[in-house]
């Protein structure tokens, strides 16, 4: 049996722009093919489609961290909210996962 590595390299304009999506929203940022395609019940607009998957941490409940798909114009609000439900007991900062296709 043979195992097959795939390697691959981002592309640095894809690197610049995950580094600046961190840093603007203060959030660990990564790439997912697991976020469903759907429309954004955030903010409910006609032909809204998720395309990010924000998750917090809230202290008052670390054991279960709120997780929430949404759609690019809703990333600020969401994370936004994420941000303050964070407090000192949280373990993990807010961490925001950005859709393969919208990459
Ligand atoms: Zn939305």
């Amino acid at each position: 049996m043979t195992t097959s590595y795939t390697t691959t390299i981002p592309d640095p304009a894809e690197v610049v722009a995950l580094r600046l999506l961190a840093a603007v929203f203060d959030v660990t940022v990564s790439i997912s093919d697991q976020i469903p395609r759907v429309a954004c019940d955030v903010c409910g607009l006609e032909g809204a489609e998720t395309a990010a998957r924000v998750h917090g941490d809230p202290a008052e409940d670390s054991t279960a961290p709120t997780c929430t798909d949404c759609c690019v114009t809703c990333i600020p609000h969401v994370v936004r909210a994420a941000h303050w439900e964070l407090r000192d007991g949280s373990r993990r900062g807010v961490r925001l996962e950005v859709a393969s296709w919208a990459a």
